[in-house]
């Protein structure tokens, strides 16, 4: 089972926040044009305007970058230690990043881009995109705004719902409940960490149904706040010139919002013939265990059975799809990382020792002393695992929850990836110092620990020579991984294609939840276990909705993953099958992916992604050949099925 991880950095922070305050013009902070002005003035008539967007341009990075250090100092101490004082400095900080957020953005019109320079152009774009919920300056809109999120947030976080019968058959998954905890649970119910245990390790379908539906139980009240901050969060969007807010999001690509939509569209097609037969398949091994009554051999899989609430990665349900008659995987990770006293800071120095292997810097000292690896006693604190840059220089952190475990060991590897992202492009303009795209951050850390294979634990001592898989165990590799790494690939597209569909007015709010489950149904061949209830709300379920956190940035970063990782394995002269290549201690192949890291967003993204991997397009081909014996397995297997849905 694994979960995504956000990164928080500064300037998501404080920039890219829900933005809620009116503008506020005050331009008073003069600052002086850079000296390039002269040179890359090619329109003479416009040279007035240029100068004076220069102008701006450098004082409003200035801006953002003071107070992103401050925002960030406040949501950090607010993450590490949870109290009402902590709670009220993070909330102050992020509306004062906000106001100035849209302010910035609302001054921002009055210079005509389309005679800018293209690299300031391109400033301009992000200074009007970066904001994910814009408010309109209306009177009240953005105090309106501010009151629907925060309550939309409170409603998610503290949803909980309480179990029909709290039988100790199915409170044992939840470990060794105390007193006090299993009086909290029957008094106030089950929080979704409780829950996704429950659909994650019991095997009754009729408690993953009521757990299922129990958690769906939280999300009817959001929906009329959901619709009017659509409405507000689209006149925003129309003030900054944008038709609506999905448009707005999508323009954050270096390429025209329907060229992106389409992009997607196109990677989707690449991989749907691999996800249609995993689905087949666990169809198959579903019905097996279940039998026809709970799921059919043939149409939809009910999204109950698939090991995690949203049905988004489905690892968890490994025991029931382990493929049969081929080679097993002859260690567990788990056990080798407690049997070699693996603690969190070991498992944390091992994914540092990853990256200098390929020639990057050490983490810095403080790192070591500011980061927060493990969970403190004695403080309440936000553990959901996160990547930091406190200063947008060298003060990177990250803030886990760490256990031991393998979950935990990937996840290390993800978060260093941020920070080492963020620490490569530190010299860069303020507003350049964040992913090509927000897909290229995702994918870092992930692209890394795509090379933690066998061969590569032999090399650190984790496993034996002797107990390194062969070619046999190479279906048993491959299936864990598509579990998580192809089931989710539908789920993301599923999660902002309805969220298109919302913002831009496509689906109105008397069919958000028909829309949602035709989308799922239609993209993850997925059904509810049983007919929604008319007031349903399902998207708002999903933290992401509520939360406003778009979402296509982890589709585009699990299938860029494999395109760096196919490119670094052709750098490092690997001939053998993809899944086995490990750039370990790979200096040559470390030393461009630094320099793809250092440019930042300062170039139009595939301008960077040219520069590693050779080619300017976003590819899902990679993919097929990376999984590619699973491939041939999975249409043997389903051979006799009658796959699709
Ligand atoms: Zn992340």
């Amino acid at each position: 089972m694994k979960r995504l991880s956000l990164t928080t950095s500064a300037i998501a922070l404080s920039f890219m926040i829900t933005a809620c305050t009116a503008p506020d013009k005050t331009d008073d902070v003069a600052s002086a044009a850079p000296e390039t002005v002269a040179e890359t003035t090619t329109a003479p008539d416009h040279s007035e305007e240029i100068t004076a967007a220069y102008a701006f341009m450098e004082r409003a990075e200035a801006e953002l970058a003071a107070q992103s250090h401050i925002a960030a100092q406040a949501y950090w101490n607010q993450a590490t230690n949870i109290t009402p004082e902590t709670n009220a400095a993070a909330a102050e900080a992020g509306a004062a990043s906000t106001k100035l957020a849209v302010s910035l953005a609302n001054e921002s019109k009055q210079f005509d881009v389309s005679v800018l320079p293209p690299e300031l152009a391109r400033k301009f774009n992000m200074l009007r995109t970066g904001i994910t919920i814009p408010a309109p300056s209306t009177d009240g809109a953005a105090e309106e705004l501010s009151q629907i999120t925060t309550r939309l947030d409170a409603t998610f976080s503290t949803g909980r719902y309480k179990l029909k019968e709290n039988t100790d058959s199915v409170l044992k998954l939840l470990g060794d409940l105390s007193e006090a905890e299993r009086d909290d649970i029957v008094e106030k119910g089950l929080t979704l960490d409780q829950l996704s245990t429950l659909i994650e390790q019991n095997r009754d379908p009729e408690v993953l149904q009521e757990v299922w539906e129990g958690w769906r139980t939280i999300s009817p009240p959001m929906k009329d706040d959901y619709a009017r901050m659509v409405e507000i969060a689209n006149e925003g969007a129309n003030e900054l010139g944008y038709p609506s807010l999905d448009q707005m999001w999508l323009s954050g690509y270096d390429m025209p919002p329907e060229d992106m939509e389409a992009e997607v569209q196109r990677l989707w097609s690449q991989v749907e013939p691999l996800y249609e037969e995993l689905h087949c398949y666990t169809r198959a091994k579903l019905n097996d265990q279940y039998g026809d009554d709970v799921q059919p051999r043939t149409g939809p899989i009910r999204a109950d059975l698939l090991g995690n609430m949203w049905a988004q990665q489905w690892s968890s349900i490994y025991d029931i799809v382990e493929p049969e008659n081929t080679g097993e995987i002859p260690y567990d990770l788990t056990e080798r990382l407690n049997e070699q006293g693996y603690d969190a800071i070991k498992m944390v120095e091992t994914g540092e020792a990853f990256f200098t292997s390929l020639g990057l810097d050490p983490l810095p000292e403080t790192f070591w002393e500011r980061s927060m690896i493990v969970r403190p006693e004695g403080k309440e604190v936000v553990c959901h695992a996160s990547a930091w840059n406190l200063d947008d220089e060298e003060d990177v952190r990250i803030k886990m929850c760490t256990e031991v475990n393998s979950e935990d060991f990937y996840t290390v590897h993800h978060e260093l990836g941020h920070n080492f992202y963020q620490r490569a492009y530190k010299d860069q303009d303020y507003l350049y110092k964040t992913g090509a795209h927000d897909g290229f951050h995702e994918a870092i850390g992930d692209f890394v620990a795509l090379s933690i294979t066998p061969e590569y634990l032999e090399q650190i001592g984790l496993i034996t020579e002797d107990e390194k898989p062969g070619a046999d165990a190479d279906t048993a590799l491959l299936m864990q991984t598509a579990l998580d790494k192809i089931a989710f690939l539908p789920f993301a597209i599923t999660v902002d294609g309805w969220r298109w569909g919302v913002l831009s007015g496509e689906t109105a709010p008397d069919a958000y939840n028909t829309a949602w489950w035709d989308l799922r149904l239609k993209n993850q061949g997925l059904v509810p276990p049983a007919p929604r209830p008319a007031d349903a709300f399902d998207p708002g379920a999903k933290y992401h909705i509520p939360g406003n956190t778009p979402y296509l940035r982890y589709f585009l970063s699990f299938v860029m993953q494999f395109q760096f990782h196919k490119a670094a394995c052709e750098q490092a002269g690997w001939d053998g099958p993809l899944h086995r290549c490990s750039i370990y201690d790979n200096k040559e192949v470390g030393e461009r992916f630094n320099a793809m890291m250092e440019a930042g967003a300062s170039q139009p993204w595939p301008d960077t992604l040219e520069e590693f991997t050779g080619t300017r397009e976003m590819d899902g081909s990679a993919i097929i050949e990376y999984f590619d014996p699973l491939m041939l397995y999975l249409k043997d297997e389903n051979a006799t099925e009658s796959c699709g849905w």
